[in-house]
């Protein structure tokens, strides 16, 4: 889609106002969708869809075909109803729900469920801060050593899903792993999705491999998420991004083909990665 036809849906969005002008480098404080619909067409495309910024990059690369981008292409409005999927207000509770250490002490709950995993340093507890940033009474601890998130835990997000933030891999593995990650990727019965994150600034490690095996293993649907975009040149990432997703069309099966590259700093992608979210838990119906 290209930036006009991006502004020609913004039309029919309420509430237009005039063009902000440029993103900043970082935010202090996360800005609502609403903001980012004011952007400028050419910084909106970049906010939101940060893997088409790359786009220009394909011309010179042999296989075009190589990004998926385009698998989940929401419009602005579906955009729009995600964020007020994961806006807390009176009838919408955004709340911590409890912390489990083995599988048996997690909430038993009926509503989809949607599991964040990657290893300690990732950046999951930046991003799924992010993904709150409209709920300020969720509290989302982030670390200042590696490991520091040692159990699972949940999140409820209105009468729509529940958010598990998993603990860390790769530090103090594989007790937490087969106690707790690999247990409940296995048995967990209303997990929907699980988003296992991979660093853009370091491609996929071999920890990152031994979860991706065992989401292949247990024949889970999962999504890739790169995280940390804002710390590489575009050229690298650009190269990151294409392994990464040559290696998801080559050695995966149960892989989403679309990867999500997200910064928590500047913000970008965090938008499209709630809309997928709120999609596929059926939280846009
Ligand atoms: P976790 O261990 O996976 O929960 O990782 P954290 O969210 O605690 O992040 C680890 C470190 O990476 C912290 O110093 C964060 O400030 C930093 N970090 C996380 N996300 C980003 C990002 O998108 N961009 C940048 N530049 N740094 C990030």
């Amino acid at each position: 889609m290209a930036a006009a036809g991006l502004w020609h849906r913004v039309g029919r969005l309420p509430e237009m106002a005039p063009a902000l002008g440029r993103w900043p480098r970082a935010y202090s404080t996360p800005p609502a969708f609403a903001e980012v619909l004011r952007l400028p067409p050419k910084q909106l495309t970049k906010v939101v869809y940060p893997l088409r910024e790359l786009e220009r990059h394909l011309v010179a690369d042999a296989d075009p075909g190589l990004i998926e981008r385009r698998l989940f292409d929401p419009s602005l409005e579906d955009l729009a109803r995600a964020e007020s999927v994961f806006a807390a207000t009176a009838r919408n509770r955004i709340e911590y729900l409890s912390s489990a250490v083995r599988l048996d002490h997690a909430p038993s709950l009926q509503q989809p469920e949607v599991c964040f995993i990657g290893r300690s340093n990732v950046g999951k507890s930046s991003l799924i801060k992010a993904l709150f940033s409209q709920a300020p009474d969720v509290e989302v601890r982030i670390s200042k050593k590696p490991g520091h998130t040692k159990k699972m835990n949940f999140f409820k997000v209105g009468k729509y899903f529940t958010l598990v933030d998993m603990p860390g891999y790769g530090y103090r593995a594989p007790e937490d792993f087969v106690d707790m990650v690999e247990a409940y990727l296995k048995e967990r019965k209303n997990l929907k999705r699980t988003f296992l994150l991979v660093d853009s600034v370091v491609g996929i490690t071999e920890v990152d491999n031994i979860a991706i095996e065992m989401c292949e293993e247990f024949a889970l649907p999962y999504v890739m998420i790169l995280t940390k975009i804002d710390k590489s040149s575009k050229g690298y990432l650009f190269k990151q991004v294409l392994q990464i997703q040559k290696f998801v069309n080559t050695q995966t099966q149960g892989c989403f083909p679309q990867l999500f590259p997200v910064s928590a700093v500047t913000y970008f992608g965090i938008h499209l990665l709630k809309c997928f979210i709120a999609d596929i838990t059926g939280s846009l119906k």
